[in-house]
């Protein structure tokens, strides 16, 4: 059996102190263990704490563009090893190479997009009121930063809080999801081949209750970001505050897609489709609710059934249409959303079934599942399933689906399939989510503009990606100078 593998901390690949470990098993395939690892506790967190308040002085003294270069480094190391980078994603996390190859991609991008940020980092110069005074900002690094994240990006979410926050001068300790660790611990040994300093980066896997808090609760953090669902996230975000530590927590999601009656609904189908069903729809952003006007609703129940019949399910290795869940729980979950939809009497269109043939039985399987008539008080309309589970609602007028769309405690993607540019612009000003696309499935996002939500979704205290990411890491000081 290989060895466990071990965390990250201080520069150097260490084991738990309690010597436990926790194995992965493979979505596709649970009676294979893919990797065993050790499993941190609250001392292994501590230790990480004070390796990364140790080093961060030095390493936010460092020129930036040298950081920048560190940077750039690591993405060229991770594109030398995206092929097995992208199959270690698949057979931790599930989804299918193609997605898990993106994701990958996407880590890359985001490395050498912060590696230039870097370069530019800085502030401004302003006029003053009295002669002979500027006033200019200037942005310092807020100092250690604890990440916290889900396992459904087990690579993306990492490097898109990892990469900012170091190129602006914090070191980090990362808790990743025991689901999926792998990833970002590949994350640590590419920063630590491309000379990051020993202690800028700390990986510790881990629980939520002994890793997790050990971040929000340290005084010797003072920044933490945290991604995963909004149960966890108000925790932690009320545990992070409490010694007014900055703090920001991205959330769950139900994200609507609305499809007007001037839609073609052949293209609503594709993008609800590939919304609702790619990665098994365990993505944040993935359309939960499809909100259908009456004129063209049959139509769409018709067209979108059909598509989830044709799509192909298998292991994420064969790279097929829809993967398996990440693990029992999430598989249990869906079961139950699917009981429960029929027993609150929406019309089973298709799916939700438990794939228990052949190759397939071993796996966390559910054949995609469509439900019709479905309404605003249902559960499966209110509730984040985080599974390929769709409910479709009939709407009067677009008025209405606006309302309707609106109408769950969530706020983070929401969009609209219309040919009418009026419609178009109303849903931009009324939706109430952080993201709103036009005739654009809910999944996807740049890595350049903000991202996060409203209501629920999210803590609304900073956004992540692009500048946004900047200042969430940093701290602005106004410097007056007379001269
Ligand atoms: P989760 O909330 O169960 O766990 C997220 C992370 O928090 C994990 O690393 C977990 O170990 C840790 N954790 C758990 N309890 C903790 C505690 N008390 N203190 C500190 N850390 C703790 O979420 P998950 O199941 O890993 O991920 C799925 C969820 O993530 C979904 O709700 C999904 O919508 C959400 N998500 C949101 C975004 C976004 O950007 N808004 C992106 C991806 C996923």
């Amino acid at each position: 059996m290989p060895e466990p593998k071990q965390n990250y901390v201080n520069g150097e690949w260490v084991a738990a102190e309690s010597g436990d470990t926790v194995d992965v098993t493979n979505p596709a395939d649970n009676t294979e263990v893919v990797n065993t690892y050790h499993y941190g506790g609250e001392s292994d967190a501590e230790a990480a704490v004070e390796a990364a308040s140790a080093a961060q002085d030095a390493w936010a003294d460092m020129p930036a563009p040298d950081r920048g270069a560190i940077l750039r480094e690591t993405g060229a190391i991770l594109e030398e090893r995206k092929e097995e980078l992208t199959e270690l994603l698949t057979r931790e996390e599930g989804k299918p190479l193609s997605s898990a190859s993106g994701e990958v991609q996407r880590a890359i991008d985001i490395f050498y997009y912060y590696a230039e940020k870097a370069m530019d980092f800085g502030g401004t110069v302003k006029g003053a009121s009295g002669g002979r005074t500027s006033v200019s900002t200037r942005k310092e690094p807020v100092g250690v930063a604890g990440l916290i994240t889900p396992w459904n990006y087990p690579i993306a979410i990492p490097a898109w809080k990892m990469a900012p926050a170091l190129a602006t001068g914090n070191a980090v300790v990362l808790k990743p999801a025991t689901q999926a660790p792998g990833p970002a611990l590949e994350l640590a040994k590419a920063l630590d081949e491309a000379g990051a300093p020993d202690g800028i980066v700390n990986v510790v896997v881990g629980s939520g209750s002994s890793v997790g808090t050990t971040l929000t609760d340290s005084e010797d953090v003072d920044a933490v970001s945290f991604t995963g669902s909004t149960q966890v996230g108000l925790q932690v975000y009320d545990a992070a505050t409490d010694d007014t530590k900055r703090a920001q927590a991205e959330m769950g999601g139900k994200n609507p897609t609305i499809v007007t009656d001037s839609a073609d609904v052949d293209q609503a189908v594709d993008i609800v489709g590939v919304g609702a069903f790619g990665v098994t729809g365990q993505a944040c952003t993935a359309t939960s609710r499809a909100i259908v006007h009456t004129d063209v609703y049959d139509e769409f129940v018709a067209g979108i059934t059909e598509y989830a019949e044709s799509l192909d399910i298998g292991p994420g290795l064969d790279d097929p249409g829809m993967g398996p869940h990440v693990n029992e729980g999430e598989f249990e979950s869906t079961l139950d959303y699917v009981d429960i939809a029929k027993t609150e009497g929406a019309t089973h269109e298709f799916g939700g079934d438990r794939v228990d043939e052949g190759d397939l039985s071993d796996g966390y399987f559910v054949t995609p599942a469509v439900f019709s008539d479905v309404t605003p008080d249902m559960r499966l309309f209110q509730e984040e399933v985080f599974g390929p589970v769709l409910a479709v609602t009939e709407v009067e007028d677009f008025d209405e689906a606006i309302e309707v769309a609106n109408d769950t405690e969530y706020g983070l993607s929401a969009s609209v399939v219309t040919d009418d540019l009026a419609e178009a612009h109303e849903f931009i000003d009324r939706t109430e989510s952080g993201v709103a696309k036009v005739n654009e499935k809910t999944t996807g996002l740049e890595l350049h503009v903000p991202f996060g939500g409203y209501k629920q979704s999210s803590t609304n205290t900073f956004r992540e990606q692009g500048d946004a990411a900047i200042d969430f890491f940093t701290q602005t000081k106004t410097v007056y100078m007379n001269h």
